[in-house]
């Protein structure tokens, strides 16, 4: 199933896209796409139902983040080779984990906006991970029981305020706007392999990233067993699994940054396509 939310913002409802890429309504039948719905159980019965069934949602719709009420959103830093390179760190030898503020997540095709005292915004196309089963202490053979499905996460930074200042990434990663989830959580059945999906960005048409889930340093199940042993984690939570090469800040010779009025477009193979317009924080 592809899951998504749909609706003005703060007021989505839940909803599914169906074989022919059409959005149903799945308001009536559960509150949202969130939480205890996202369990095994109540995923095997809202599979049961027959899209055709369900009333169809107009085409112009904005679509809200894939997931709604998530509690955790974690990130993984550095989760790929090619990009701890480019950014000047070092391979990790066990995954570099930070938190982005819930209040960071919008709709797939919403605005991004570039904050006040921002110079540096920067792009993430990421695999994000959504959890349906409480998760603590979890083997990596058994991880993947504990994963509803996949999304696609734009993991936006704001370069100074995350690495000139003093302590931690959050304050360069939590921003407004900086957490574009979605379009659709695809639950992990349609997912054949998720080490191996194609991951791109482009900013204005130029693509800058290009990659392969193939060659993260750990492995989505590996991530949740790791997480999972720091904290317990619920249904709902989302684990963004970190970028592949070609983000703003490891251009050469000079990094790019996003600028007010670029449109960034952004997708993972099997899990859809992001658009965002940068524009000024009111
Ligand atoms: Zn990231």
């Amino acid at each position: 199933m592809k899951l998504t939310r749909w609706g003005p913002r703060g007021a989505e409802k839940p909803g599914l896209c169906d074989a022919k890429g059409r959005i149903r309504s799945l308001a009536g039948v559960i509150d949202d796409v969130r939480g205890d719905v996202l369990l095994p159980e109540a995923l095997a019965k809202l599979a049961k139902l027959d899209p055709e069934t369900l009333p169809l949602v107009g085409e112009d719709v904005r679509l809200g983040a894939c997931v709604g009420g998530v509690g955790k959103f974690l990130c993984i830093g550095l989760n790929y080779a090619d990009h701890a390179a480019e950014s000047g760190m070092a391979v990790p030898t066990e995954p570099v984990i930070f938190d982005k503020a819930t209040s960071a997540i919008v709709g797939p095709n919403d605005d991004v906006e570039m904050p006040r005292r921002g110079e540096k915004l920067d792009w993430e196309v990421e695999l994000g991970v959504v959890i349906g089963k409480p998760a603590k202490y979890v083997e990596k053979s058994r991880a993947r029981e504990h994963i509803a499905g996949f999304c696609v996460i734009n993991d936006l930074s704001e370069r100074r305020f995350q690495l000139e200042g003093t302590g931690q990434w959050i304050k360069g990663k939590s921003c407004d706007t900086f957490g574009p989830m979605g379009p659709w959580l695809v639950t992990k059945d349609e997912v054949r392999d998720p080490q191996d999906l194609a991951i791109w960005l482009e900013v204005d048409g130029r693509r800058f990233q290009n990659g392969n889930t193939r060659t993260m340093i750990f492995d989505v199940d590996y991530l949740v067993a790791y997480v999972s042993q720091f904290m317990s984690l619920q249904p709902g939570d989302v684990i963004s699994t970190g970028t592949p090469p070609g983000v703003g800040l490891g251009q050469k010779p000079d990094p790019i940054w996003l600028k007010v009025g670029q449109t960034m477009r952004l997708g993972i193979q099997g899990l859809g396509e992001q658009r965002q317009r940068v524009i000024a924080a009111p």
